[in-house]
């Protein structure tokens, strides 16, 4: 359950930033998280809904957006997707293949909740 770790730092960062920008509330918090981070994105969601009670980002939205998994090749230099993790050179097919991405996890962007009194000055 890495999950719980994860969400707790995620919420950190939200109140946080939250503060810095004023927001009581947040409506959406869109999550980016690389392939290789083996996370369930369900129970990503679940802990979040935990976590977020009572604080500033209860009843938001979690997002995740899954990053592709990346690798670059030692031989040629190619840079290419991972796929069904076969960490081989499409070009020239060489084994020697270092892990650019899939490992990400953060925040891309989170927005505010509608104010429940928003006033409009004319
Ligand atoms: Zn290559």
């Amino acid at each position: 359950m890495h999950e719980a770790a994860i969400v707790a730092g995620l919420m950190k960062i939200l109140e946080r930033q939250a503060a810095l920008h004023g927001v009581s509330r947040i409506g959406r918090v869109n999550l980016k998280v690389g392939r290789l981070k083996a996370v369930e994105p369900q129970a990503l969601v679940a802990c979040f809904e935990i976590f977020a009670e009572g604080g500033v980002a209860e009843g938001a939205e979690l997002c995740v957006d899954h990053l592709p998994v990346r690798g670059r090749c030692g031989a040629c230099g190619c840079d290419f997707e991972v796929k069904g993790y076969r960490f081989r050179c499409p070009r020239c097919g060489g084994g020697d293949v270092a892990v650019t991405g899939g490992e990400e996890l953060y925040i891309e962007s989170f927005e505010a909740a509608e104010a429940a009194e928003a006033s409009e000055g004319g």
